[in-house]
């Protein structure tokens, strides 16, 4: 049989052929993925409309009124549904691993970022002091530089890290300049200084950290909550911790720390004060940290957070809090509005960690977001004391994007049809 039956004249012809074609298509898809119709959130850059998103090569390449489908490769219709940044959960633990008895630093309490990050909108994670100066490089080898989920830090002021325990009490082990030496040696990853657990009297843990933070330039995140007495919480605000520090866990009612709202349902007068002089309040909400009986009227008194997060470990993800998007909906049928909800979800955060780069969908940036359903409905939220808040709307995610790769969708929105060729 002779192959060449075409002969040089018709290959070279059907060579042309496929070069139209393929040219043609060029000109046509000019974005890898295209989402119309979506009611756009990006409170960086002020929208909150419907409006098309293209994305390509892994960054936003354009937000605007409408962008032809025949522009994209891959066309998704968010009609009905909430286009967002990707979500930036700013208290985490992911230092997971099977080192016996160290707790959140390589042990059995963190878990793996991306098990539990895309399913709820979640493109960052900021692990809340797990690692130490210490064992931050392991950190980074096991987990930041494995995972999907885009994995920041802050490294915590003892330099073994969270290992529970005496490990966490130990003040000699808490050195400002080896942990600002650490730091500055992962400035694309470390972005604030931890302190938490510590038991005693003392200041000196938080005044390490704020050390650490000044020395860096970093915020610092204060997990106030071990000391029996309390220390004093607007002593904390006022005189220890910079505009800029964080407290985590703002709706905790513990014993060991003075909660926000008092027995009486009212705000701390100091509390509004520390919000003007820069305190950061961050949800953390965790296994022991969220209680109606704080945010309710805290809320009704016009006291909303500033940043949204979970405090995902193995404790809290099967209780209460379940994921980011539970977090966010309590908020949301607390009266807190939707667009407030999703800036203290992606653009806050990243804001108080210096990230100027991620929490927005401004054109050039890596394209990390997601597509939000509002379910209405009869929903119930629990907090932490299994206190049980009934509401009307509940978020959910049906897809997320990670710098430009579709990463989770939950019902195929960016999917052709099965019986429909590629
Ligand atoms: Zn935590």
């Amino acid at each position: 049989m002779n192959m060449n039956r075409t002969g040089p004249i018709g290959r070279t012809a059907v060579f042309l052929i496929a070069c139209g074609i393929f040219a043609s298509l060029a000109a046509a898809q000019t974005y890898d993925v295209v989402i119309q119709n979506g009611h756009v959130l990006d409170p960086r850059n002020g929208i909150d409309a419907v409006m098309d998103v293209a994305i390509e090569n892994g960054v936003i390449a354009a937000v605007e009124t409408e962008i032809a489908a025949s522009l994209g490769e891959t066309v998704v219709d968010a009609s009905g549904l909430y286009v967002t940044p990707g979500l930036v959960d700013l208290h985490t633990h992911v230092f997971f691993g099977t080192e016996p008895d160290a707790a959140y630093s390589n042990g059995y309490n963190a878990l793996p970022p991306d098990g539990f990050t895309f399913r709820a909108g979640v493109t960052t994670v900021v692990d809340l002091g797990d690692a130490g100066w210490r064992n931050f490089s392991q950190f980074k080898e096991q987990v930041i530089d494995r995972s999907r989920t885009r994995v920041l830090a802050f490294l915590n002021i003892v330099g073994s890290g969270m290992k529970g325990g005496p490990i966490e009490q130990n003040l000699a082990d808490m050195d400002p300049k080896l942990t600002a030496m650490r730091a500055a040696e992962f400035p694309e990853v470390v972005v604030g200084i931890k302190v938490a657990h510590y038991q005693g009297e003392e200041w000196d843990p938080v005044d390490r950290a704020v050390e650490a933070g000044r020395i860096a330039d970093l915020p610092v995140a204060v997990d106030f909550g071990g000391h029996i007495p309390p220390l004093s919480l607007e002593e904390l605000f006022m005189t220890h911790l910079r505009s800029g520090d964080i407290l985590t866990h703002a709706f905790a009612n513990v014993s060991g720390r003075i909660a926000i709202v008092d027995d009486a349902g009212t705000l701390r007068p100091f509390v509004p004060r520390a919000r003007e002089r820069g305190i950061v309040f961050d949800v953390g909400h965790g296994a022991g940290s969220f209680r109606f009986n704080q945010a309710v009227p805290a809320m009704q008194q016009g006291f909303a957070p500033d940043t949204i997060s979970t405090d995902l470990h193995r404790a809290s993800m099967n209780a209460g809090m379940k994921d980011m998007l539970n977090v966010m909906s309590k908020f949301l049928n607390l009266g807190m509005p939707l667009p407030d909800v999703i800036e203290a979800s992606t653009w806050r955060p990243a804001r108080t960690i210096k990230r100027d780069d991620i929490g927005h969908l401004s054109v050039g940036a890596e394209a990390d977001l997601t597509v939000l359903r509002v379910r209405e409905g009869t929903f119930g939220f629990v907090d932490v004391a299994g206190g049980k808040l009934l509401g009307s709307q509940k978020l959910e995610c049906e897809l997320t994007m990670r710098a430009g790769e579709v990463v989770w969708d939950l019902n195929g929105i960016s999917r052709a049809a099965w019986n429909v060729s590629p």
